[in-house]
């Protein structure tokens, strides 16, 4: 038995492991594999496949700071989407007062007051200035 745990450690050190992302993929993995059982449609299979093949790439990966970038974006998108369905209105009275950028530089996330033609945005956090169409 120690001998397996010893190989397993090995196995999986420096390894990314389960994120957010992750266990996304998996419940789509899961979602689409039960409806083309359910629907009797082995297309569906397809996807669901690679949903699983990106679930284990990304577990074994040992490229961490990648996925972890990945997750990150992942995790911005689901806030949204979990807001627009959560706060509907205040979703879009949101992005009807505010756009939205990424810095190009650090990536940071920024929001600005729409207001007509182009703005100069400076980012706060790293301080790159960039000009926008609100
Ligand atoms: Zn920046």
């Amino acid at each position: 038995m120690n001998r397996l745990f010893d190989f397993l450690r090995r196995f999986l050190y420096g390894r990314y492991g389960n994120d957010a992302l992750g266990f996304a993929t998996l419940i789509g993995y899961l979602i689409l594999s039960i409806l083309s059982s359910a629907l009797n449609n082995l297309i569906l299979m397809i996807p669901a496949l690679l949903l699983l093949i990106v679930y284990f790439y990304r577990f074994m990966s040992k490229r961490t700071a990648a996925r972890y970038q990945e997750n990150q974006v992942f995790l911005r998108i689901w806030g949204g989407v979990k807001r627009f369905f959560t706060h509907p209105i205040a979703f879009f009275k949101d992005h009807l007062h505010y756009a939205y950028f990424t810095c190009p530089t650090c990536k940071q996330k920024l929001r600005v007051p729409r207001k007509k033609g182009k703005v100069r945005v400076r980012c706060p956090k790293c301080g790159t200035e960039f000009i926008k169409k609100t």
